[in-house]
């Protein structure tokens, strides 16, 4: 063996890449400076204290090939012309690249007491969210809840956290604050509508077209506006979460890499991008960052490597979207194979089985299948 193939980042899209490539005849390092899974769509469930943290991860020791070296840093910076790339202060070598990362919340240059801010991309930011959530609760009279980003992390967490203190017999408000014209851009305008007017039964505002312009550590302000007291989160977009990467690349407004329809990036045939870190293009459009999507395009970018070291032609990866489904705790908006509309407790229950199909231990997935059986209980916001 006398090449080195590196993969950072083992998420959906890294671990399906070191399962495509275990009959390579390379060395496969990965880096990660995690040492689990973490099933991201079920985190505004865990912020809200609604499932046990333990159904979200697994040991990535369990689910990895045995020939995967999995050296738990985090990658600091990648040179694609020099093929190197830099992890806790120590600079390493690879003959092929997967950049498969995954993304991280963008404050978009907002920086004021960054730190009080609560944001929601990893199991941490999750369970700081709900520790903190019930302590907010339980000393604060009127609690209101304060959302930067209308997209689905906003909602489904703002949600999830409004169930919560109604368990906890603490109504609470809801502000979301957005710079679009509306929530929910892609969805067409009825479904909107439906989403609009459950927010609207939980007493919930919706502010669009509006900045959050200041955070004193305590107060919210957008425009004119000030929200005294509030519970801050952030979700306004996510980001590439690689912190530098040199070389000449053409990316999209968030980060994400341009990429073949192989995977490999133009200009470097040995390096690949696959799920959050990737811009896949799908009749003129970009795929959204979505599990399924990140899952075939690691498998994909993992065998097309696995091709280059037989002297093989890599293969176009071929998307095929299965559908994606919003859920709101107690109603939901979804769609299936591009076309069936779903909604309400059916969206729910076929979310919750997916999390659970897309999990990675009997165990886990059991748990799931539970949820989607029976949901969670249901609290009167009337
Ligand atoms: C709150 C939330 C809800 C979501 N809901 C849904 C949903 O309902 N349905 C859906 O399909 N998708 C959903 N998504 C999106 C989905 O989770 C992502 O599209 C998917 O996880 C992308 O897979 P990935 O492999 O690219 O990245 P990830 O699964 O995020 O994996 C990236 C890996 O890279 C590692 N990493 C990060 N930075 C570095 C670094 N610098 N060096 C080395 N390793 C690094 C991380 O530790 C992680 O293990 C949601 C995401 C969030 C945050």
């Amino acid at each position: 063996m006398n090449s080195k193939t590196v993969i950072v980042g083992g998420g959906f899209a890294g671990r399906q890449a070191c399962r495509a490539l275990r009959g390579a005849d390379t060395e496969i390092v990965l880096f990660d400076p995690r040492s689990s899974t973490v099933m991201l769509p079920a985190l505004p469930d865990l912020a809200g204290g609604w499932l046990d943290e333990k159904l979200l991860y697994s040991p990535l020791a369990n689910l990895l090939p045995k020939n995967v070296r999995h050296i738990q840093k985090s990658v600091s910076s990648i040179d694609l012309n020099a093929k190197t790339l830099t992890a806790d202060g120590q600079t390493f070598a690879f003959d092929k690249l997967l950049i498969a990362a995954g993304s991280v919340t963008d404050f978009r240059g907002f920086n004021q007491h960054r730190e009080q801010i609560y944001h929601l991309d990893s199991l941490e930011t999750a369970l700081h969210i709900r520790n903190d959530f019930v302590n907010y609760l339980r000393r604060t009279k009127q609690p209101h809840i304060v959302m930067a980003g209308g997209g689905y992390t906003g909602l489904e967490l703002a949600m999830s956290l409004y169930y919560r203190a109604l368990a906890e017999n603490k109504p609470c408000r809801v502000t979301v604050i957005d710079p679009a014209p509306d929530i929910l851009p892609f969805l067409p305008e009825a479904k909107r509508q439906y989403i609009k007017t459950f927010l609207a039964r939980t007493g919930a505002t919706i502010l669009p077209g509006q900045h959050v312009t200041g955070f004193d550590g305590q107060n919210v302000t957008a425009g004119n506006q000030t929200f005294e007291n509030g519970f801050f989160c952030w979700a306004g977009g996510s980001t590439f979460a690689i912190p530098e990467l040199k070389g000449t690349v053409a990316r999209l407004g968030d980060g994400r890499l341009k990429v073949n329809p192989d995977l490999s990036l133009p200009n470097y045939p040995d390096v690949f991008a696959a799920g959050d870190s990737a811009a896949v293009e799908q009749n003129g459009q970009i795929l959204r960052k979505a599990i399924n999507f990140a899952w075939y395009e690691g498998k994909c970018a993992g065998k097309n490597i696995a091709r280059h070291y037989r002297g093989k032609t890599t293969k176009p990866f071929r998307p095929f979207d299965a559908g994606w489904v919003i859920p709101l705790h107690s109603d939901s908006v979804g769609q299936l194979f591009s076309r069936i509309w779903i909604k309400g407790k059916l969206g729910l229950r076929l979310h919750y089985f997916m999390c659970g199909f897309r999990n990675t231990c009997l165990a886990n997935f059991a748990g799931f299948v539970r949820i989607a059986a029976k949901l969670f209980k249901e609290v009167s916001h009337d």
